[in-house]
């Protein structure tokens, strides 16, 4: 159900929002002593349950196997987000969410955007030209380098010890060792992708800019930004050329979304498809049970693809 920001002053004003909180939506962990946090969408999650461990309940706005780019909120969850301990979220990245949030201040928030250094799109990042990208449009797959999400471990630490500072110190140690499980993390891949035969990789959706900024490779993505863009037929014929230029083994397609756009270019070229996972949500298919072990299965394939 799509909530408008419209619809959501009215409902506001009628004071409706508020009612809600005082019944079904009250913090889940309120009498359980737990803080409660939101996230927006799963890397999110990943961080605050790793950072709070016992002492936080998280719910992701995002349900498992849908994809949060246009994710629309329940008046319900809407609503929530005036009561919970603590919201985590990227503003620009789902529109519905910043507007929910405008109109429902949380109590305290962590929004990464806010923090973070967010890569503009290049030119060549939006190949369809129309209106999925506005002049000087961001890169929101932040997440995907692994150095962004210490920065976002930090932050939610930090705001987790403020909500309770009783806990401040449990915080801190779990933040200390998530940092550190993010930090081999990033020596595997430093590691892994020196020395790659080749430094092109080519993806349906265009989620890993940060990823190849940092390990030196190059993204080409099929579509743009938004998984559900379709590419043109001009388009297509563009990367076929890049992968035969480029002597590219391997077409990538997302967990999330239907690899028939990969496959039909990989068929034509008789290359392979292979998936690398832009972590928007874990489920039963994902290649691993959390952010660190799909980040490693992403690792892996790009070792594959690339000969490194
Ligand atoms: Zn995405």
């Amino acid at each position: 159900m799509k909530i408008s920001r419209a619809v959501l002053a009215v409902l506001a004003s009628l004071g409706l929002l508020g009612l809600a909180g005082c019944s079904s939506v009250a913090p889940a962990s309120s009498e359980s002593g737990q803080l409660s946090v939101t996230a927006a969408f799963y890397p999110f999650q990943f961080v605050a349950e790793r950072v709070g461990g016992g002492r936080v309940g998280v719910t992701n706005l995002t349900p498992p196997g849908s994809e949060p780019h246009d994710l629309e909120l329940s008046p319900k969850q809407v609503a929530n987000l005036g009561e919970v301990d603590l919201v985590i979220y990227q503003q620009g990245f789902q529109p519905s969410v910043d507007a929910a949030v405008q109109t429902v201040p949380p109590r305290r928030f962590v929004d990464t955007a806010s923090f973070l250094t967010l890569r503009a799109l290049a030119e060549g990042d939006s190949p369809d030209g129309g209106d999925d990208h506005e002049q000087g449009a961001l890169d929101p797959h932040t997440w995907l380098d692994p150095n962004n999400m210490i920065a976002i471990t930090e932050q939610v630490r930090d705001a987790l010890s403020a909500a309770d500072p009783a806990s401040a110190t449990a915080f801190a140690d779990n933040a200390k060792a998530l940092i550190a499980d993010l930090t081999s993390l990033d020596a595997e891949y430093t590691k892994g992708l020196a020395g790659c035969r080749r430094t092109v990789f080519i993806t349906s959706h265009e989620a890993f800019g940060y990823l190849a900024d940092r390990y030196g490779l190059r993204q080409v993505g099929i579509r743009g930004i938004e998984p559900d863009t379709e590419p043109t037929a001009a388009r297509i014929a563009e990367v076929q050329t890049i992968a035969r230029e480029n002597q590219v083994t391997t077409i990538f397609f997302e967990t999330l979304v239907s690899p028939t756009v990969a496959e039909s270019v990989a068929g034509d070229l008789g290359l392979v498809t292979d998936v690398l996972d832009p972590l928007e949500g874990i489920t039963d298919q994902s290649r691993g049970s959390d952010y660190l072990e799909v980040m490693r299965s992403n690792l892996a394939a790009l070792q594959k693809a690339n000969g490194c």
